[in-house]
């Protein structure tokens, strides 16, 4: 084999994406296998010729498909061919820009770790857009979008070409396409620039340059990719739909303002990631990457963005109504909430500073698992907390 990058050549046709993908595999622990989002129409998928693939709902999150292929032992290259609509919060293919993110369904997810990125041949369909973070490929003159070793960062992002502008605050490069957004986006670098400073203060030092894109379409929440992040609409647009519950414990300028505050999360998951995101791990990367936006609104004095944010995960923690690590493995809904609101129980009885260490600690995990985290915080921190998460992490906090 020569690459142990995974191969995928891209075409958008009427608003859809056809990819054929040659993704490496090397016999180890788990037989050839692909996960794809289960909107994927798979034309054909073979290893070294061998198609007997079969199909089942993944067990940790049934939004995806794994094809595993049960005969083939030796090394080789998984060849699949497919055509995807595209679906999921800020991921559209429009005249005015195609943006695809890996969190929905466009590539095959769970790459094995012996595969080291990819390379996204662009063949069809984005002539007229300038992709950011691109090159041209001198062999076969295709645009190539280059993703990094950890599969999720992959996202391409291409706006129609020259309809799009930036500017620069401190570390953050900032892409938008909406003459309008600027205001709120030099406040979202500013803010995403002290956050930064801040969170190298507490945690090892991260200092690489950032990328903030606006879509302009879309949702006005953010996604992070390793060192981007990515916008759907203008936070500072945002409306409440028609019928918000009751109940809902903020109104729509508090929301507002939570979605611009959201950069802060983004940021954090800098140091929060790693954990599953597809199994109920993924609170791990929620809670830390929360709990950083909130320990910076602690240090800004902002108790009341501060008490309004622990009240909206208090509802959305109500609403799902599931433990962290629900019986049977899957991955809840209320995985940005609940490990708030237990972290938050933690806070009450014991102080920021505690919050601090067993955030760093989670931090500093290569790998981070639930069972590792809470083994850690018993030897090293305060056997009392481990004991009461091992409890809590079972129920609905
Ligand atoms: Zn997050």
């Amino acid at each position: 084999m020569n690459s142990m990058k995974a191969i995928f050549y891209l075409k958008v046709l009427e608003n859809k994406l056809y990819v054929k993908g040659q993704i490496p595999y090397i016999n180890g622990d788990k037989q050839p296998q692909i996960i794809v989002g289960k909107n994927v129409n798979i034309h054909s998928i073979s290893i070294n010729g061998n198609s007997n693939f079969v199909s089942n709902v993944s067990t940790e999150n049934d939004y995806f498909i794994v094809y595993t292929n049960n005969e083939y032992e030796e090394e080789g290259v998984i060849e699949i061919e497919y055509d995807t609509n595209i679906v999921g919060e800020n991921n559209i293919i429009s005249d005015e820009l195609i943006a695809i993110s890996l969190y929905s369904n466009p590539f095959p997810i769970k790459l094995e770790t012996y595969i080291d990125g990819s390379l996204c041949y662009l063949e069809e369909g984005f002539e007229n857009y300038d992709v950011m973070n691109s090159y041209i490929d001198e062999e076969t003159g295709l645009v190539v979008k280059e993703t990094c070793s950890k599969t999720e960062t992959a996202n391409i992002i291409a706006y129609k070409k020259g309809k799009y502008k930036s500017f620069e605050y401190g570390k953050f490069k900032v892409f938008y396409r909406t003459e309008s957004a600027y205001d709120t986006f030099y406040k979202i670098a500013c803010l995403g620039d002290a956050a930064l400073k801040f969170f190298n203060q507490i945690y090892q030092e991260k200092n690489d340059d950032m990328e903030i894109y606006e879509l302009g379409l879309g949702y006005p929440a953010a996604y992070n990719r390793g060192n981007i992040v990515v916008y759907g609409a203008d936070p500072n647009e945002f409306k409440f739909p028609i019928q918000v519950p009751e109940d809902f414990p903020l109104v729509e300028n508090d929301f507002k303002e939570y979605l611009i505050q959201a950069i802060v999360h983004e940021i954090g998951h800098k140091w929060f990631i790693g954990a599953d995101i597809f199994s109920y791990e993924d609170w791990l990367n929620e809670t830390g990457a929360e709990w950083s936006n909130l320990l910076y609104l602690l240090a800004e004095d902002n108790k009341e963005l501060f008490d309004k944010i622990i009240k909206y995960h208090e509802y959305q923690n109500k609403m799902c109504n599931e433990p962290i690590k629900p019986s049977d493995n899957h991955k809840p809904n209320a995985v940005h909430s609940s490990g708030v609101i237990l972290f938050y129980k933690i806070y009450q009885k014991y102080g920021k500073d505690m919050i601090i260490k067993m955030l760093k600690l989670l931090s500093e995990m290569e790998l981070k698992t639930t069972d590792k985290f809470i083994e850690l915080i018993r030897t090293d921190i305060n056997s009392d907390i481990a004991d009461f998460m091992l409890e809590e992490i079972c129920r609905v906090v």
